[in-house]
């Protein structure tokens, strides 16, 4: 298609996007709730399947039967020194009204363990990494006891899985005031914080290592898949887990003795933060669940492509929620219908897309991505031929455009980005983004390279929602978009996710769904429209050389801190300097790290930098094309990235393959970029290390010929 046609066709999309329809959407599908397995989940699919089928898209709903944990038992309960039970209970409020519906999951957490442990408190603060390390020194250990962490600064499922390969039994994950309650602002109902009782609730799989249903790892579970038992399954949680809300946490904290928390550990809440771990706190924590196989309905809806039926565009948001979801996902599901509306009206107006339009709503995103992985599982080697790109969302809010992916999409980001007006300063979105950017950056010198930049700066996909299939397992090109920054609030996974709080808190008026749609439908039908694919290699090889910078600079960092601690360990500096009332274990000197030699990888990069930079020129001169090898050359393009798949997977978690991006293994959501390299340096593995870095310089290497025959192509053509 044209530029031309292309812009009327986008002109006539945007005409036929409404914001009302949006808001009536969300108000219908966040009704009742309907979380994976319950009625309320049925009706809501249902009703998206006869939605897309009045819009006139080929639809049906692929059901999947995967595992789900819901409540039988919680008990929390503080039983030294004094005697206190947990409410474990969101309240109702007048102000919002859904929040007393009947058929509300409880407050807990997916995939924590059955069991019934009694023992000692001991506050972890985000119960990080670094925060075990802290306590070590403070000669505080976890062993046998129950900790509590607070929410934020990790992926909630960390939180557990950290504590229990630090020893401890049992974990409480509490919602701090200071993180979002009555420290950020007013609490809900009044404002849109979280009061003393709300609750996030969450999964707690270890979805680092594979999301999805943990009994069909690599394969879709269908009626009659092989499944692993439940004690093989290596992503569910080994100690019981329960989430509170800060009603529920102040007691248990109040009864902590001990050294008093770092000043950085301190929360909001009006007390003293002590450790504990002294035997003077102690709880009981009991959980059991009812661990039934539940159908899970995805919603996928078809609109043929005209002249390349066999290659895919997809674009997915989950439908299911933890309670009533009107943000989370509910908002970004009303959005991907408005865009199939307008399509579909397109469509019936004499508008025909060239390539495969495929439109899906997930169920079971809130377990840990069961839909989308069992989905894109079961069709992996359709998906590995056909899927041109996979597009997400999850849920939208009021701001600035968040846009994160696969690098060699950056620059078709940023032209969407520049094409799309902000509905509040009409500006483009990519204006306010870059304005923003540019008054948040911390020295002088950023702010002026925010300013001055030209490019759209698309973020690293970790993981926590539903791309992680596509783009980590299958190495499909992905992005995933939303608005955001100006809707803060504490509703997150709690019954108060509600229609009303999100017409007063989220996005009144629903004009940012509009934006979304413009942006995402802008996606689609250029992806599904284009002559020549998008993919511009020069962003991918820019962003690769980055990481590369990154990881090289993380060694020689890393080199010196060790030998400077070192030095003060010999030094006994760290007992000289602390008050000698509190007792310190002898600490132990760190190992030297050696010099890693990345020069491989980097001649590999800087080849690449030259095939990428002959191919976009090749790209660039294209006009229109008679020729049937521009589909042979298209095809190169949008499978270039799987050749950036590692065959054998990540170290320790094979499921994950893509050498550039995956969700950290001690981190959940946050990315790691090069994280093969990345994490064996953080973990001080250095032959793995070494490994590593020679497993990516393959990687390069076969994107880089890929790109070669491409250009070969492309010359033919020419
Ligand atoms: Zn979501």
């Amino acid at each position: 298609m044209s530029r031309p046609q292309q812009s009327d066709l986008e002109q006539k999309f945007d005409l036929l996007l409404k914001s009302n329809s949006i808001g009536a959407n969300i108000k219908e599908l966040s009704a009742e709730p309907h979380h994976l397995g319950s009625p309320g989940g049925k009706r809501v699919a249902d009703a998206i399947l006869k939605k897309f089928r009045e819009y006139g898209w080929d639809a049906k709903i692929e059901t999947y039967h995967v595992l789900f944990p819901t409540p039988k038992t919680r008990v929390l309960e503080l039983t030294e020194p004094t005697r206190f039970s947990a409410t474990l209970k969101e309240l109702a409020v007048s102000e919002d009204a859904t929040s007393g519906q009947e058929g509300q999951l409880p407050t807990y957490v997916a995939w924590s363990a059955d069991g019934d442990v009694t023992g000692d408190l001991v506050y972890v603060n985000f119960g990080l990494p670094e925060d075990y390390k802290q306590l070590e020194k403070l000669n505080i250990d976890v062993k046998g006891k129950i900790v509590i962490a607070r929410y934020g600064h990790s992926w909630r499922g960390m939180k557990p899985k950290i504590a229990y390969e630090h020893g401890a039994i049992g974990c409480i994950i509490y919602s701090d005031p200071k993180e979002d309650g009555y420290f950020q602002g007013d609490v809900y109902p009044k404002g849109a914080f979280k009061n003393e009782y709300t609750v996030q609730r969450g999964s707690v799989m270890d979805m680092v290592v594979y999301p999805g249903d943990p009994l069909t790892p690599g394969i879709g579970s269908t009626l009659k898949a092989k499944r692993l038992s439940r004690e093989e399954a290596t992503t569910i949680l080994k100690i019981p887990v329960l989430p509170i809300g800060y009603h529920d946490a102040l007691p248990l904290l109040s009864a902590l003795e001990g050294p008093v928390a770092p000043q950085e550990w301190r929360g909001a809440l009006p007390i003293t933060y002590k450790i504990g771990g002294n035997g003077k706190a102690t709880v009981h924590l009991k959980t059991e669940f009812n661990w039934d196989i539940v159908p899970a309905y995805d919603v996928i809806a078809k609109i043929k492509g005209f002249e390349f039926p066999d290659e895919w565009v997809i674009r997915g948001n989950h439908h299911d929620a933890w309670v009533n979801g009107a943000s989370d996902p509910i908002s970004g599901q009303a959005s991907l219908l408005e865009e199939a509306k307008a399509i579909g009206q397109l469509v019936r107006s004499g508008y025909k897309p060239k390539r495969t339009l495929v439109y899906c709503a997930w169920d079971g995103e809130e377990q840990s991505l069961l839909g989308s992985t069992e989905w894109a599982e079961d069709h992996q080697n359709e998906l590995s031929q056909k899927a041109v790109a996979y597009i997400n969302t999850d849920g939208n809010g009021r701001g600035f455009l968040g846009a994160e992916g696969s690098h060699a999409l950056e620059n078709f980001v940023t032209e969407i980005a520049k094409d799309v007006k902000d509905p509040q300063t009409g500006s483009s979105v990519f204006e306010r983004r870059q304005a923003a950017e540019a008054v948040r950056a911390g020295t002088p010198k950023l702010k002026k390279e925010a300013l001055a930049k030209d490019s759209y700066s698309l973020g690293a996909l970790g993981t926590g929602s539903d791309y992680s299939s596509f783009l980590q397992h299958l190495g499909i090109p992905t992005l995933s978009f939303g608005f955001g920054g100006e809707d803060a609030g504490g509703e997150y996974h709690s019954i108060y996710d509600s229609y009303d709080n999100f017409v007063r808190f989220k996005d009144p008026g629903f004009a940012y769904g509009v934006a979304l749609s413009q942006v995402v439908g802008r996606s689609v039908l250029r992806l599904a429209d284009a002559d020549i694919l998008p993919f511009d290699f020069r962003s991918l090889q820019k962003t690769i050389s980055k990481y590369l910078e990154e990881v090289s600079h993380l060694s020689d960092q890393l080199r010196e801190v060790n030998a400077v601690d070192n030095q003060l360990v010999k030094a006994k500096s760290y007992q000289l300097a602390t008050d000698p009332k509190i007792v310190f274990i002898a600490l132990t000197e760190k190992e030297s790290v050696p010099v890693l030699d990345f020069s491989n990888l980097k001649t590999s990069l800087d080849s690449l930098q030259k095939s990428a930079n002959q191919l976009y020129e090749l790209q660039k001169k294209f006009n229109v094309i008679p020729d049937k090898k521009i589909d042979k050359l298209n095809v190169m393009l949008f499978q270039a990235e799987k050749q950036l798949l590692i065959p054998a997977g990540l170290p320790r978690r094979s499921w994950y393959k893509h050498a550039i991006y995956a969700p950290g293994f001690y981190t959940g959501y946050g990315v790691k970029t090069l994280p093969g390299i990345r994490e064996a340096i953080e973990e001080g593995h250095w032959q793995e290390a070494r490994e590593q870095i020679e497993i990516a310089t393959k990687a390069v290497n076969r994107l880089n010929v890929a790109l070669g025959n491409a250009i070969q192509i492309a010359r033919e053509i020419q």
